[in-house]
């Protein structure tokens, strides 16, 4: 099938989300997104569902091509503006499902409704000769303009409601300029009035923040002096997250961390999905708690976990893929400093603080005999045959 040449036509912008770009293309056409979809892909494209279907993770190989050859773009650039393309630098490339860890969903699994995924600098709309949403946008760690130093914003200050990029033209016959970017696509406020701008972030989170912004580029972390390969070193700074983020494993630690200063949002109900799903204040939460801990690594870490007697398997926990798979530079200091459930008593040891708790009285658990014995881990398979060895006596 031949592709039509667009009559009026422009590569991306630096960093432009591919829904961005589509939309700008449309309107630059005298069309309508949607329409523009229609005209140019069997079914349109998808604007609106969230995970493997969505025309930003860029899973559709036809499309980019059609895209490229109608712009007269380079096919690599068109692939630059997808989010598949922090392939190799934000995930592993095999992990089929690994494009929603980091990546803020556009509609939320637990209502169905349109998810507060997509932030924006009210700074950069203003600025912007042609408002445009950054791809970098919609990423959970991605709190603050680096090149402005404010808070990004996640809804639209008038309405509340989410920023979205294709609504803008819905119900405007003819695409005119407020149908870009920089209105809300629900009232038309214009978001670069949002008085966030004015919210400044605290100048070392900024930088931690621009450092995991250029990881992402550079393919390479350096923490404590070693240098990590950044899936590496996301997928650990995720389970450092996720472990903040779940009161459940992690309360004592984050009294260490309160303790120092740091202070967490209390989840009041169930939650689909990990800190992805959390609003700025929360998300900026956790990057405060990580960046701290990770500007000492491991030291602070490991200090405030020693204190709070967290065990390995309670940061572990949130390993994807089973322990095996934690990366490396997250499970050396919890395995050389916290997990004292390597310690293994012996069978003496064992028996004899099973027959103590059996003289005290009461059932004996197995988590009991672990915690007389110190152990960091409530079950333990040589507990459990010494205990059984014990009854059979
Ligand atoms: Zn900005
Ligand atoms: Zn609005």
């Amino acid at each position: 099938m031949s592709v039509r040449l667009l009559p009026v036509r422009f590569p991306p912008l630096p960093d432009e989300l591919l829904s961005s770009w589509f939309v700008r293309l449309a309107h630059a056409n005298g069309e309508k997104s949607h329409s523009l979809s229609f005209k140019m892909f069997d079914g349109g494209l998808n604007f609106v569902q969230g995970g493997d279907q969505n025309l930003d993770r860029g899973h559709d190989a036809d499309v980019l091509r059609i895209l490229a050859l109608a712009t007269r773009t380079a096919k690599e650039r068109v692939a630059a503006s997808t989010l598949g393309a922090y392939s190799g630098y934000l995930w592993d490339e095999i992990s089929a499902r690994g494009v929603r860890r980091w990546v803020m969903p556009v509609l939320s699994r637990s209502s169905g409704r349109t998810g507060y995924g997509l932030q924006a600098c009210a700074e950069c709309l203003r600025s912007d000769e042609m408002p445009y949403f950054r791809r970098s946008w919609r990423l959970a760690f991605h709190i603050a303009c680096p090149f402005h130093g404010c808070l990004l914003m996640d809804h639209c200050f008038a309405c509340e409601a989410p920023l979205v990029i294709h609504r803008g033209d819905v119900g405007i016959f003819t695409p005119e300029p407020e149908s870009s970017a920089r209105w809300c696509s629900y009232c038309r406020a214009d978001l670069a009035d949002a008085m966030i701008s004015s919210h400044k972030l605290d100048a070392d989170l900024l930088e931690f923040q621009i450092l995991l912004l250029s990881t992402l580029r550079r393919g390479w972390i350096n923490v404590g002096g070693r240098v990590i390969n950044s899936v590496l070193f996301f997928e650990g700074l995720r389970m450092l997250w996720a472990f903040l983020d779940a009161p459940r494993w992690s309360a004592s630690f984050r009294r260490g961390m309160q303790r120092r200063g740091f202070s967490f949002i209390e989840g009041q109900e169930k939650r689909y999905g990990g800190a992805d799903v959390r609003r700025t204040e929360g998300r900026h939460k956790l990057l405060a708690a990580s960046g701290w801990l990770l500007d000492d690594w491991p030291n602070r870490f490991v200090e405030v976990a020693s204190e709070a007697r967290v065990s390995s398997n309670h940061v572990l926990h949130f390993s994807l893929h089973g322990q095996g798979s934690t990366p490396f530079w997250l499970w050396k200091p919890i395995h050389d400093f916290l997990d004292r459930s390597m310690y293994v008593p012996s069978d003496e040891e064992i028996t004899n603080a099973f027959l103590y708790l059996v003289r005290l009285g009461g059932r004996v658990r197995q988590r009991d005999v672990c915690c007389l014995l110190n152990m960091r881990t409530n079950h333990s398979f040589r507990v459990a045959a010494v205990m059984k060895s014990c009854h059979l006596l």
